[in-house]
């Protein structure tokens, strides 16, 4: 990667690529030496937009060579939405000077860049911009990375407990405010302690991250959620679920675990993993919060404990 532009060789000073040069006046030509001199991706625009000059960095996140983009209005990179905010005033630029904003610009190969765009006002007889580009890319990578490990139970792949309440506010909201139904579900592995105690932990923790599964296999839109409430209990949001639709569901999560036992689990035939489950549903303002709602479920599930475990309880 070349920075710094070659100097010209004295015989040429009178070729018409010289002429060129020589019509550049000296500011806008320090001013391009410099950009070449910077490793941050940086661009140098007339006062009415024009590209001058792009340095090798700003050449590499654009994805073509720096040459093609002179000429060019800069603000044309700017994916549609974020190109009428500059089109809009680009007679009075001085007021559009800032320091960093994001915006997305449209690469040279069409792919969408996230960056945080700044514009230097550069006053003097012949005014310029400078406009400074940070790829956000790799850091709205890392963001999303970190916000998917603070949402996730890392045994199971599920929902963690803190994103579960989150969902089911939101849902309750949603749910509460177009008047359709809510329910939620609790799922716990009956007599887990003595599993544990029988075939280890290991398999223990293999028996849950199984039923994770099942919990997902069953999940009846990207609408509803699985997540981990704990230990060996989990919760199924349904938003849009009245009692006997989620009833169906908690069938299905049963009988998804009777056959883990053969499938994964390879226990012996006489012993089965089974689950108790409590339901609960609001609608038309039964509950009051949706943390009631979680609470009534969880009375369910008391309740099916109750009555001998195995079985699916619904909330009255
Ligand atoms: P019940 O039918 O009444 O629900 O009985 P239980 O034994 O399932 O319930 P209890 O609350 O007495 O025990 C829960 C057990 O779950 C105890 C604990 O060792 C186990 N457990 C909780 N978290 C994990 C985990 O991450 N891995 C494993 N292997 N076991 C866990
Ligand atoms: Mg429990
Ligand atoms: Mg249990």
């Amino acid at each position: 990667m070349q920075l710094i532009p070659p100097a010209i060789p004295m015989d040429t000073l009178h070729s018409p690529t010289s002429v060129l040069v020589d019509t550049v006046p000296a500011s806008q030509r320090q001013l391009l030496d410099m950009i070449h001199c910077v490793n941050q991706p940086l661009v140098l625009a007339s006062d009415a937009g024009k590209v001058m000059g792009v340095n090798a960095a700003a050449a590499e996140l654009l994805g073509d060579n720096a040459e093609t983009f002179v000429g060019e209005h800069w603000s044309s990179w700017l994916a549609s939405p974020f190109q009428g905010d500059y089109l809009s005033s680009l007679t009075s630029l001085v007021s559009q000077a800032h320091s960093g904003r994001e915006v997305q610009l449209q690469r040279a190969d069409g792919l969408l860049l996230s960056v945080n765009l700044s514009l230097s006002y550069l006053p003097g007889s012949v005014p310029h911009y400078l406009i400074g580009l940070e790829d956000l890319s790799r850091h709205k990578a890392e963001i999303q990375r970190l916000q998917m490990l603070a949402s996730t139970d890392c045994l199971t792949g599920l929902a963690n407990r803190r994103y579960l309440n989150e969902t089911l506010q939101q849902k309750w909201h949603g749910c509460v405010a177009h008047q359709t139904p809510i329910s939620v579900l609790i799922v716990d592995i009956d007599y887990f302690k003595q599993f544990n105690d029988q075939h280890g932990h290991i398999k223990g923790d293999e028996c849950l991250k199984a039923i994770a599964g099942v919990l997902t296999a069953v999940l009846p839109s990207t609408q509803c959620l699985a997540a981990r409430l704990g230990g060996e209990e989990f919760v199924l949001v349904l938003p849009g679920f009245n009692a006997a639709m989620a009833h169906l569901v908690a069938k299905e999560v049963s009988e998804g675990i009777e056959a883990l036992h053969q499938q994964l689990l390879c226990l012996p035939a006489n012993e089965k993993v089974t689950v108790s489950q409590g339901i609960a549903c609001e609608f038309n303002g039964q509950f009051r919060t949706p943390e009631a709602m979680l609470q009534a479920a969880d009375t369910a599930l008391y309740r099916a404990k109750r009555d001998g475990r195995n079985r699916i309880v619904v909330s009255e």
